[in-house]
């Protein structure tokens, strides 16, 4: 397997750009990229993590949000509702810098997890900001994404300015 590092990838890496195709089979090849998601993910204290993110192109995500740990392969969002940009957003790929993001106040997601089962979960709040997070990754898509082409700007300003000291 191409790319397997447990080093997360940042902002500029072609692979956050890259739209993540579906997992076929759980065999151990995912069970391994999981592994690793998971470890980076714990390792950098976010809240939540996408294949993407170490370079994987496969729609996997994994959620790590108030107690609620959930790893999902081929998550599908089912609803969301409710719009907020009270919180601040941020992102392991992009590190150092945040920013407002309009997100939906509560998301329902559908996958499989490692065992082979359909669950669904649905967030709110921080949770929910999550889900949309990282399933925004499996399509090459950013948070800075979502902001307006000002605020965009100023915001990458400041993370090129305090990129030379955060080796990632
Ligand atoms: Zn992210």
């Amino acid at each position: 397997m191409q790319g397997k590092k447990s080093s997360i990838r940042t902002f500029g890496d072609p692979a956050l750009r890259r739209p993540a195709e579906v997992v076929e089979a759980i065999d151990d090849e995912v069970r391994e990229i999981c592994r690793v998601m998971v470890e980076a993910m714990l390792r950098a204290g976010g809240a939540g993590i996408a294949a993407p993110q170490i370079g994987i192109a496969k729609r996997i995500i994994a959620l790590d949000v108030d107690g609620q740990f959930h790893v999902l392969i081929n998550p599908a969002l089912v609803s969301s509702e409710g719009e907020t940009e009270e919180t601040t957003e941020g992102c392991l790929s992009v590190p150092g810098v945040s920013a407002p993001v309009t997100r939906s106040t509560r998301a329902t997601v559908a996958g499989t997890t490692l065992d082979g089962e359909r669950i669904e979960i649905t967030g709110e709040g921080l949770l929910a900001r999550a889900i949309q997070h990282e399933m925004d990754h499996l399509d090459g898509q950013l948070f800075l994404d979502h902001l307006s082409p000002a605020r965009r700007r100023s915001l990458l300003q400041q993370y090129k300015r305090r990129k030379p000291d955060e080796e990632g």
